[in-house]
């Protein structure tokens, strides 16, 4: 690759906030789950080399040259125009994060699966207190993890990593009975103070069929699997944060509120997932046409309005004339008017010329993700979920074919 492409590729993700650091390779850990495994069919990435000391140079160099916000954060790795992988197994990876730690000033974000020193990353915590926010994606520690994770560190050293200041959060996930439960329990055991993240992983197409079944298994339990980490009453933060469907029923009060301001008359067409689809169908049916639209271009059983991409929408229109699409569906990370395959608003608007597309800017991911978190608790889940009632008839709204 030509230096000066790298170093445009490199400009770009660094705009967006990230330290594109590169292993020059596809992730080693060829996790089964791993949504990068195959993400050429919804948007592209450039194959970047190992990144070198004048790599490295160059983007601490570029960093620099951006104005230090309080309380914002960089994250290590670049996933807009590159692959994501796990680059703490970059052998200058932890050198590079303390010296950015140490010259500029700034906080980091970082994720991994587990690549890390237990005493260095704790230690390094220790030196610049709030300064990283470590996401361990622990995935689970039970039985599963050799099949899910088949080049993973070990499940004890992970249980080492957490057992420091060092972890801001730990995500994992249910795979049947006794799965994330025992694992909230082991790890707030030696973390009591980590933020827990958990849920389902959702199975997208690419995924195989293994994993697929594994995964909707774990959903079976996953409401079981939460009642039993309610009862526990840990003294960690426990979130979940996967279930679009959850996030939409106990938002649905703000869904409606929101579609209500919209002012959209019965005979508009409105795209939305098929999570907003049950909620509008419940509670504000006949008020306008509802444009469900599958999230084909993830496929599996992805179902989220912020997940559609133009070529989901295009597949359902036919013959209407007005479309309203949610902002949410175009807020790219680069601030253009882009699906998350990349593909412009403007260019999905001109294959359709018979038709009016306007945008719903009160639906945007501002709102969305500030929803996400103030329910996003298990408390919220087992208490106003699991215990209304309601939620069955909920679940039950068939999807329009
Ligand atoms: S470590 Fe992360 S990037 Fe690598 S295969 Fe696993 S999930 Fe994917």
């Amino acid at each position: 690759m030509e230096k000066e492409f790298l170093y445009d590729i490199l400009r770009r993700e660094i705009r967006d906030r990230k330290i594109p650091l590169s292993l020059g390779k596809t992730c080693p850990v060829k996790c089964t789950f791993c949504y990068e495994r195959d993400h050429q069919y919804y948007r592209n990435s450039f194959d970047t080399p190992l990144t070198t000391q004048e790599h490295w140079e160059f983007i601490l160099n570029e960093i620099r040259q951006y104005p230090t916000v309080p309380r914002e954060s960089w994250v290590i790795g670049g996933n807009e125009y590159m692959e994501w992988t796990d680059l703490f197994l970059h052998p200058r990876c932890m050198d590079w994060i303390e010296e950015f730690l140490e010259t500029t000033g700034r906080n980091i974000i970082m994720f991994t699966v587990g690549y890390v020193d237990p005493v260095r990353i704790n230690r390094l915590t220790e030196k610049y207190p709030g300064r990283i926010n470590f996401e361990l994606s622990v995935i689970t520690l039970g039985q599963h993890r050799k099949q899910l994770m088949p080049h993973a560190p070990s499940a004890e050293h992970v249980l080492k990593i957490l057992d420091g200041p060092a972890v801001t959060s730990a995500n994992f996930y249910s795979f049947g009975p006794g799965t994330m439960s025992e694992d909230a329990r082991a790890i707030s055991r030696v973390n009591p103070r980590c933020l827990l993240w958990m849920g389902c992983l959702t199975p997208l197409k690419t995924l195989d069929a293994q994993t697929t079944a594994l995964t909707r298994y774990g959903r079976r339990f996953l409401a079981d699997e939460a009642r039993r980490i309610y009862s526990m009453n840990l003294p960690n933060i426990t979130m979940i944060h996967t279930e679009s469907y959850i996030t939409a029923f106990l938002n649905r009060n703000k869904i409606l509120k929101t579609f209500d301001a919209c002012g959209l008359d019965k005979k508009d067409t409105v795209v939305m997932a098929g999570n907003i689809y049950r909620i509008l169908h419940l509670f504000r049916r006949n008020r306008a046409r509802f444009l469900y639209v599958p999230n084909d271009t993830l496929g599996g059983d992805s179902d989220c309005s912020t997940l559609l991409t133009f070529n989901d929408i295009a597949r359902r229109i036919s013959g209407q004339r007005v479309v309203y699409i949610p902002r949410v569906v175009m807020e790219h990370a680069s601030g253009e008017e882009r699906d998350i395959s990349g593909n412009y608003f403007a260019e999905f608007k001109a294959r359709f010329p018979q038709v009016h597309f306007k945008v719903l800017h009160k639906v945007n991911s501002s709102l969305s993700n500030k929803k996400l978190y103030e329910k996003g608790y298990i408390k919220n889940y087992v208490e106003d979920y699991l215990g209304n009632p309601l939620h069955k008839k909920f679940e039950a709204v068939s999807l329009p074919n």
